[in-house]
């Protein structure tokens, strides 16, 4: 029998299959699967409007069996069939739409070819990344004889006739042999329970019944006359079975689904064992048609922040899945979303040209995310409770979008944050912060201490709380960052407590202090030279109430981030002026003022313990923590 040559592009696609080091071979199921489903579209379409095709959709069906001593696959269906033309053309050559367009993408992406195998799929082809050998035999809808296609890879193939009573497709693999048996790199497809579980995974919403014969041990029925000494007996007994579920839970009305289903779908896709937080159910029509199920989960899975976790919703075409985790249908900071998309628009292209098809994804992903956005701002506004829980959860990976992209995306994110308050020292939301504000308000105040407890506490804090303002306490490392990206909100700017300018000076204020500073200056200059360089400057303080003492941050660096970048270690330590701030009307400044006049040695022993004072209130570590509590002890003793 004369052996033809594939069309010369083919070639490199095949070899490539033939030598695939892909590891995710089991592809090649759905491909086939995949094919065989269109082929059934094709003739319970002609059959809609051609009575003599005598077969209604119920009859469809595709049939997976696997031999093992042949080591053989057979995929069968009663779809439309390939005369002889229809073999040379769809399987000898690449002309068709997902082949051609794999090759394409492969031409210049040399080294990505193993990832595109994955992501697109390569259709009848990726047989050869299993098989030694593949058999296509088929009887063409309306033709008399069938024809059998075979090849042994890139030598060519061959076709003949052959006899085949029934219309449709059987597509015969031999697998390759295995290099050594316990391994069964390829075997492994012999096992049926394998191959429907391969099937579960990638064709479970296929529109046909796959129907498969699955072995099951049955414990035998107990004979009549069996004694008391009887012990049950076991048989494995054979059954043909539709082994995909056929419709998808997404792709039923929501008046049709119960909670419960969805919980269930949930757990078993996911693998979280708790309620999701929100339930989005999307029947999207008209310009985009696709459906989607979303959760936003309760708690992030334990990879979620390490970087391993695998982002993305799995996208479906009409119930065939093309990919396990498509990123691009999500943005970053809702990240966190799980679930599946399934678009009959993108279907047949997206598998494939799934480049060229990015313009239509892209529009999905918006709607999704308007949607979670949506959600999301419902759920803050009407059930805190469980907001917060979803904060907890999640609200590191929105603060960590918002600084990722420097604050572009702020207009999404910024309704969504919540940060710890003055007002109840509870979690607010930056637009109930907004409402609450008077009118004479002019900046949005924050003070950064790592607990809600100190940052009330802070002096620096109090004169903005005493004049009735509320004040933003951030709490976590990311947070003064965060502000940074947000700069203001709605057009207040954000505004640290410890910041001079925070509340309008007096006259009368800015004259006092300017005075008292003139008065004490040689004290002043005493104590910058008592502590020395460790600080850059001594000054009266405008911003203490009650406190004695604080430290404040020259420049626009606070204390706080200078302290974070050296923490972890940062190739470029930002540094930041310390100015030792000192509260003329606190008793203690008196109190270091009269021991100056008398006793120089004294009161630079105050001047260093009011330093340490500072350093502590910062959180900032004491340099000679011995030391100073050696100066508490002797002026104690004193
Ligand atoms: P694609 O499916 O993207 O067109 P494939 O390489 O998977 O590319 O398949 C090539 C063509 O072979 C299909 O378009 C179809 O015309 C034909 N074909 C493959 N499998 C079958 C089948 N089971 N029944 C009928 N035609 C088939």
């Amino acid at each position: 029998m004369e052996k033809k040559a594939f069309q010369a592009e083919s070639k490199r696609l095949m070899d490539l299959m033939i030598n695939s080091i892909y590891t995710h071979k089991e592809i090649f199921l759905r491909e086939i699967i995949s094919n065989a489903s269109d082929a059934m579209d094709k003739l319970a379409y002609l059959a809609l409007t051609d009575e003599k095709v005598g077969l209604a959709k119920d009859d469809f069906q595709l049939v997976v069996t696997a031999n093992k001593e042949a080591r053989t696959i057979t995929v069968s269906d009663n779809g439309i069939g390939m005369d002889k033309d229809a073999m040379e053309k769809n399987l000898g050559t690449i002309a068709q739409s997902g082949s051609y367009q794999f090759k394409q993408e492969i031409e210049d992406q040399d080294d990505s070819e193993l990832d595109i195998i994955g992501q697109f799929g390569v259709g009848f082809y990726s047989a050869f990344m299993v098989a030694e050998k593949v058999t296509v035999v088929s009887k063409a809808y309306g033709a008399d004889t069938a024809y059998r296609w075979e090849s042994e890879g890139i030598e060519g193939y061959t076709i003949e006739t052959c006899d085949k009573d029934t219309v449709g497709t059987d597509v015969i693999m031999t697998l390759k042999i295995d290099e050594n048996e316990t391994d069964a790199e390829y075997g492994q497809y012999l096992n049926v329970n394998t191959l429907a579980d391969l099937v579960r995974k990638y064709s479970d919403y296929i529109r046909y019944p796959i129907r498969m014969e699955l072995e099951e041990t049955k414990m035998k029925e107990r004979p009549e006359d069996a004694g008391d000494d009887y012990k049950p007996e076991y048989e494995t007994v054979s059954e043909w079975k539709t082994v995909n579920s056929m419709v998808p839970l997404w792709q039923r009305a929501k008046s049709q689904v119960s909670q419960e289903e969805y919980h269930s779908f949930y757990r078993e896709k996911f693998m979280d064992f708790k309620e999701p937080l929100v339930i989005s159910h999307i029947h999207a029509e008209g310009t985009m048609e696709y459906k989607a199920l979303l959760y936003i989960p309760a708690q992030a899975p334990m990879d979620y922040y390490t970087g391993d976790f695998k982002r993305g919703l799995q996208l479906y075409s009409s119930g065939v899945m093309i990919m396990e985790s498509c990123e691009q249908l999500l943005p970053d900071y809702l990240g966190f979303v799980r679930g599946v998309v399934d678009s009959p628009d993108v279907s047949l292209n997206i598998s494939r040209e799934m480049l060229q098809n990015d313009r239509q994804l892209k529009l999905i992903a918006n709607n999704l995310e308007k949607k979670i956005n949506n959600e999301l701002n419902k759920l803050c506004k009407d059930n805190r409770e469980q907001y917060e829980v979803f904060w907890e959860a999640f609200g590191k990976q929105l603060k960590f979008s918002l600084m990722n992209t420097y604050g572009a995306n702020k207009d999404k994110i910024q309704d969504l944050l919540l940060f710890w308050s003055s007002k109840d020292n509870a979690l607010t939301g930056l637009k109930e912060y907004k409402e609450r504000m008077p009118e004479s308000q002019e900046y949005v105040y924050y003070v950064i201490a790592d607990s809600v407890e100190k940052a009330q506490r802070l002096p620096q804090a109090e004169r903005i709380l005493n004049a009735g303002y509320e004040v933003l306490y951030l709490t976590s490392e990311e947070d003064e960052f965060v502000i940074q990206m947000l700069q203001e909100l709605d057009g207040k700017a954000f505004i640290s407590v410890a910041d001079e300018n925070a509340l309008p000076v007096t006259e009368s204020e800015k004259n006092e202090a300017e005075q008292a500073e003139k008065e004490y200056k040689e004290l002043l200059d005493f104590v910058k030279e008592t502590i020395g360089d460790a600080i850059t400057s001594v000054r009266i303080s405008k911003i203490l109430k009650s406190g004695a003492v604080c430290l404040t941050a020259e420049g626009p660096i606070s204390i706080e981030m200078e302290q974070y970048f050296k923490k972890i270690g940062s190739e470029f330590p930002m540094q930041t002026g310390h100015v030792l701030e000192l509260n003329p009307n606190a008793p203690v400044f008196e109190a270091m003022k009269n021991v100056f006049e008398t006793d120089k040695e004294k009161a630079a022993k105050y001047a260093q313990i009011l330093y340490n004072q500072a350093l502590i209130i910062s959180d900032l570590p004491l340099p000679d923590p011995v030391g100073y509590t050696q100066l508490v002890c002797d002026l104690m003793a004193d």
